[in-house]
């Protein structure tokens, strides 16, 4: 097994042998703690008969904690400065699978078809680039991958929002879409001192697993976040205001006072404070009223 590359020295030696310098364009901050990354792996609760899907591996840092558990590893990388590195930190192991794409672009059910066919079960376990987090999220939740987890570092803030509940400021729309697919939990606080080159934002490790079902049932999902994002347009309006505005022609034909109240919802009350319950009960009933 190649020496671990997660310390300082070795991944500044790694990058300058190669005479690359880290692309803030593309989010590169290369993490550089051992127990860190066993974290990430140990919550992604690999073995030699499920799959790991990485996206932007780096110069290969995570990438070995997952060849030395998963039975295979698929890890995608943009960079393709960073091919010939990851060919010689990770790539000579058969069963770890490197590839020049784009995680937005690529087909990632044929990727699926094509490397994971023969695992119980693929998590997706990486430390994403952050300029791009929530569409990476979302593509992976959207397009109903068969995941068993993703477990992922992401800008600490972000994960707040991910994870959050009724009632705090970081309760918003990505909560609520992150938690309609999935179970949030956060796995880990990670200091900004622990990548190279250090990024101006702590990071967290957060674990989403994808429900059997949703924890509402509503008919038309589309709907339904579309009436969460209404609701949540401007946080400091009350729900009453927000839907008024986001659906002027309900509004010109119901009371939307009458419409919330008969949902169980007091007009007055900020979008932060609503269930997901709520937020499903107010969508049917504007699907009943639209026809
Ligand atoms: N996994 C490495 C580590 O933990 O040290 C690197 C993580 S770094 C935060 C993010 C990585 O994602 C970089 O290697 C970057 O080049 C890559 N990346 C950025 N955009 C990408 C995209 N659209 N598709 C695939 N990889 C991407």
């Amino acid at each position: 097994m190649t020496d671990k590359i997660a310390v300082p020295s070795r991944t500044r030696e790694v990058l300058a042998k190669y005479g690359i310098s880290a692309k803030k364009s593309l989010g590169q901050n290369f993490l550089t703690d051992g127990n860190i990354l066993r974290r990430i792996v140990d919550a992604a609760q690999l073995n030699k008969s499920k799959g790991a899907l990485e996206i932007g591996p780096g110069i290969g840092a995570l990438t070995q904690y997952l060849a030395d558990e998963a039975g295979t590893v698929v890890a995608l990388e943009i960079d393709q400065r960073l091919l010939p590195v990851l060919d010689e930190t990770v790539g000579q192991q058969d069963h770890v699978k490197v590839m020049h794409g784009d995680v937005l672009k690529e087909d990632l059910h044929a990727l699926f078809a094509e490397h994971f066919h023969n695992v119980e079960a693929v998590s997706v376990v990486a430390n994403l680039p952050y300029y791009i987090t929530t569409p990476i999220v979302m593509r992976l939740l959207e397009e109903e991958l068969p995941l068993e987890h993703i477990v992922i570092m992401i800008q600490r803030e972000v994960a707040d929002r991910m994870t959050a509940s009724p009632g705090g400021k970081e309760y918003g729309s990505l909560s609520i879409a992150v938690q309609y697919y999935c179970e949030a939990e956060l796995v880990a606080v990670v200091p900004r001192t622990v990548f190279v080159p250090q990024p101006n934002i702590d990071s967290a490790v957060i674990r989403l697993t994808r429900r059997s079902r949703p924890p509402v049932e509503v008919a038309d999902a589309q709907r339904f976040f579309a009436t969460v994002r209404a609701a949540f347009t401007q946080r400091r309006k009350t729900i009453y205001n927000n839907l008024r505005a986001a659906f002027p022609e309900a509004a010109g034909v119901h009371d939307m006072r009458e419409v919330l109240l008969s949902c169980g919802i007091e007009p007055s009350r900020r979008a932060e404070t609503l269930s997901m319950e709520e937020f499903a009960r107010l969508s049917e009933r504007l699907g009943v009223l639209s026809g």
